[in-house]
């Protein structure tokens, strides 16, 4: 299995969606628990890495700053 690497920011797509429907989170808090927050409801998990790593289909990586879509995600 590789390792796989999080970092603050990234979105994680799961093999299951969310009861709301979606299947894109973000990653909130790492450590031993990776702490996600779900991208449509906004509920947040903590979840043990290794549960994380199970249920982890893809991971998308950090939007790229542009100039002609501003969005405060911050909020
Ligand atoms: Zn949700």
């Amino acid at each position: 299995m590789p390792l796989m690497h999080f970092a603050l920011g990234d979105r994680l797509r799961l093999r299951k969606p969310h009861p709301c429907g979606s299947y894109d989170w973000e990653v909130v808090r790492l450590g031993a628990d990776i702490g996600l927050r779900c991208e449509k409801c906004g509920r947040r998990v903590l979840l043990p890495r290794s549960e994380v790593e199970r249920r982890v289909k893809q991971v998308l990586p950090k939007q790229p700053p542009s100039d002609d879509d501003s969005d405060y995600e911050d909020q």
